[in-house]
């Protein structure tokens, strides 16, 4: 049954919710089984974790994230809308430029010796973690260390394009992945016609998973491992409309993942440069309120979608559906503007290590810098 207008509010201040679920449509509200809400609220003592660091004592959000930046090399596809070629005002040196030293991985494991006894996930992203195969053996060898030492680790998500998971080291990768513990990798495709997404995602030459039926078969022997989830960002020359989107689930429903996450591009907001990336994110934007409306204005669509909860993270919301009972599929948007007012707030709601040997609350190498290897 077609769903009317959702009113999904599109809010730069990170104390207004990003999404109101009052103002959902009834027909999709009363489908949906909770609303939970990921930010911590300020007063919400068991959603706050203290952090001592040198002299400073810090408040951690619950839960947290850390994320051991991949910078080991320039990434292996040259998508024009990535966010890591955006530049904030405040920002120094950009940390997709910044290569490790030989100490990196021992900042890295004094680091987290400050970090132990808080609750965190790793989230592996950045530039492409699986490029340089040695740099990602020798990460995931560091973050088990810090388990078996005490870190207390709820997830463990890989964020990757899949190109050294296809390459000569692929095997090896994916049995140290599984070693690890991963809880699912989440994989960038953002077409099913391979040379559509090459357009999009613009492989470098000799990179196999470009290919259609490598990544085929590289998603199936990923997916035999450890659960996958498809990422596909919402764009004018992508997937845009609820005919591409059912279009795409067929695709991947025949590829053994898990489900797919729809992402809009993020809302930028004003604090970034206009270069030609934030360009391209304006010029390319489908809106997801309006994806919304039109996946559930589509009658075979809607009645494939089972909608399940809506959450509210600090700086996206999303909603989570199951498909034909055979996958969940994620609908999300984010924005920066809200996700900088948190970070900015005094208390820590994400954790970054850069490759200049610097811990931070944010995503910029040279802000929020919360301990540095060179210098405590
Ligand atoms: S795969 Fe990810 S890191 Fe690489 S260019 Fe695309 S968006 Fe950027």
């Amino acid at each position: 049954m077609p769903v009317p207008l959702l009113a999904l509010n599109r809010v730069a201040a990170a104390a207004r919710p990003l999404v109101d679920a009052a103002q959902l449509p009834p027909a999709l509200r009363a489908r949906l089984a909770e609303l939970a809400l990921r930010a911590p609220p300020g007063d919400d003592e068991s959603r706050w974790r203290p952090l001592q660091i040198g002299a400073r004592r810090w408040l951690c959000a619950q839960p947290i994230t850390f994320t051991p930046y991949a910078s080991a090399q320039p990434c292996s596809a040259r998508c024009g809308f990535c966010s890591e070629n955006l530049r904030h005002a405040a920002a120094a040196a950009p940390a997709a430029t910044l290569r490790p030293a030989a100490d990196y991985f021992d900042g890295l494991a004094r680091a987290l010796e400050l970090l132990r006894g808080l609750p965190l996930s790793w989230s592996l992203s950045g530039l492409e973690n699986t490029d340089d195969a040695d740099w990602l053996l020798r990460l995931l060898a560091v973050l088990s260390a810090a388990e078996r030492a005490g870190q207390p680790v709820e997830q463990r998500v890989l964020y990757s394009n899949g190109a050294g998971l296809a390459a000569a080291r692929g095997e090896e990768l994916l049995q140290a992945l599984g070693d690890f513990g991963l809880s699912r990798v989440e994989l960038s495709r953002h077409h099913f016609d391979a040379a559509r997404n090459q357009a999009l995602m613009r492989f470098r030459d000799g990179v196999a998973v470009r290919d259609e039926a490598v990544f085929a078969r590289t998603v199936r022997a990923v997916a035999a491992r450890v659960p996958v989830m498809l990422v596909c960002l919402l764009q004018r020359d992508g997937i845009a409309t609820a005919a591409d989107l059912g279009a795409y689930l067929d695709a991947a429903a025949n590829l053994g993942v898990t489900g797919v996450i729809f992402r809009e591009l993020a809302q930028i907001g004003p604090d970034y440069r206009v270069n030609a990336t934030a360009r391209l994110i304006a010029q390319q934007r489908v809106r997801m309120d309006a994806t919304l409306d039109a996946v559930f204005a589509d009658a075979a669509l809607a009645a494939a979608l089972q909608p399940l909860r809506l959450t509210e993270g600090y700086y996206f919301w999303n909603l989570v559906c199951r498909w034909r009972d055979r996958l969940d599929i994620v609908f999300e948007a984010a924005d920066y503007t809200a996700m900088h007012a948190r970070h900015d707030s005094g208390r820590l709601y994400k954790l970054v290590w850069f490759a200049n040997g610097e811990l931070c609350g944010g995503w910029e190498p040279g802000r929020r810098v919360i301990w540095s290897a060179s210098g405590g």
